[in-house]
């Protein structure tokens, strides 16, 4: 059941690494990493351009700043670049199709942001739970 564990992560550094060492404890398997990055959507009245180009220019940037993120968080961590996912749309889709595609048998996630206005909503991990594809566990991340 831990044999390819897949942590989904916000980038809060404390919460991914808790995370981490929860995946890191249940065995000996290959843990995977995942970040969705949320579609922008600029309003047209602010993209001079009319086509979209500065929504796509804006989640670009939004990509590769997740990923250098991502190598920040897990620098030390015994993941390869290779498991560790960046990708854009809606982070439970991307997930499941994550988990699908790398073969994982569980996912795990955090019950709840750490902080912020997230923190009230919880709804990416309803979301992730809801239709899975695989195992999920979820993790209770402290304040
Ligand atoms: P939330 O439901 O948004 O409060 O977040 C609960 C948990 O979902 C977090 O602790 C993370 O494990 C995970 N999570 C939240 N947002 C993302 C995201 N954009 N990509 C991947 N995992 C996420």
């Amino acid at each position: 059941m831990f044999d390819k564990i897949l942590v989904a992560v916000d980038l809060d550094p404390e919460g991914a690494e808790l995370l981490l060492k929860k995946a890191q404890s249940l065995g000996s398997g290959e843990v995977w990493a995942i970040h969705v990055v949320e579609p922008q959507f600029v309003q047209y009245s602010i993209d001079p351009t009319f086509t979209g180009a500065l929504t796509r220019a804006m989640e670009q940037d939004a990509i590769s700043a997740a990923r250098a993120r991502m190598k920040e968080i897990f620098s030390g961590s015994g993941i390869p670049p290779e498991r560790q996912l960046v990708t854009l749309g809606r982070p439970a889709e991307r997930i499941h199709e994550a988990a699908e595609a790398e073969d994982i048998d569980t996912i795990l996630i955090g019950s709840h942001a750490r902080k912020g206005l997230r923190r009230l909503l919880g709804s990416t991990a309803n979301a992730v739970l809801h239709d899975a594809p695989v195992n999920v566990l979820t993790m209770r991340v402290p304040e």
